[in-house]
């Protein structure tokens, strides 16, 4: 997606060789108009797979599938990192570890509102090791819900989360695909 990629040459910035900071553009400040087009792209390149929900994980994903779900009309469902020590019964839930924070976090997704009559589509921003999509994936799993693919905004593929992801056999679709942050220079696919 050309627009996407001018906009992260124009404003993200490299943290390290391997992090990306894209708080302007995903991660902290959203831009309505600019994820409006990643939903209405994503629901083109899904269309007709009769999704019944989209899904993500709180907090950066959810514009992005809130975009998703509005074009697709239907409801959008988003995990929750779990900050309560209260039980939660009727809760589906997974460790993860995140990626740029360095500590683990419970996910969590409430019976109630995914189950087997369900086709799922999952949108995320940025994927790199896949944990927290690996996560998500065997949440919908337990949940009885089919999943249709997984979008995603950003794959960093000089990373295996998107590489494993596929080899499982799940269609992942990337808005941009980064080959290397090397060099202080940010190369495309
Ligand atoms: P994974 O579980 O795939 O290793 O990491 C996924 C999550 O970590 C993403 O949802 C994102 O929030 C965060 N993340 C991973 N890599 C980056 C990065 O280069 N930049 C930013 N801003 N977030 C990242």
């Amino acid at each position: 997606m050309d627009i996407l990629k001018e906009r992260i040459l124009r404003e993200a910035s490299i943290l390290t060789s391997d992090v990306l900071k894209l708080d302007g553009v995903l991660n902290h400040q959203v831009d309505p108009e600019l994820t409006m087009l990643m939903g209405q792209e994503f629901a083109r390149r899904f269309s007709g797979e009769n999704i019944t929900k989209v899904i993500t994980v709180e907090s950066s994903g959810i514009p992005i599938a809130f975009a998703t779900a509005l074009t697709l009309n239907v409801p959008l469902l988003f995990a929750r990192r779990k900050k309560t020590l209260i039980a939660e019964p009727d809760a589906l839930s997974e460790r993860v570890p995140s990626f740029t924070k360095g500590i683990v976090t419970d996910i969590m997704v409430s019976r109630q509102y995914l189950g087997d009559g369900d086709r799922v589509l999952f949108i995320d921003d940025i994927i790199a090791n896949g944990d927290a999509a690996r996560g998500l994936l065997k949440i919908i799993e337990r949940s009885g819900a089919s999943l249709v693919g997984l979008g995603i905004a950003v794959e960093k593929a000089f990373q295996a989360g998107g590489r494993t992801i596929r080899e499982q056999g799940i269609r992942v679709e990337s808005l941009v695909r980064i080959a290397s942050l090397e060099g202080g220079a940010i190369s495309f696919l």
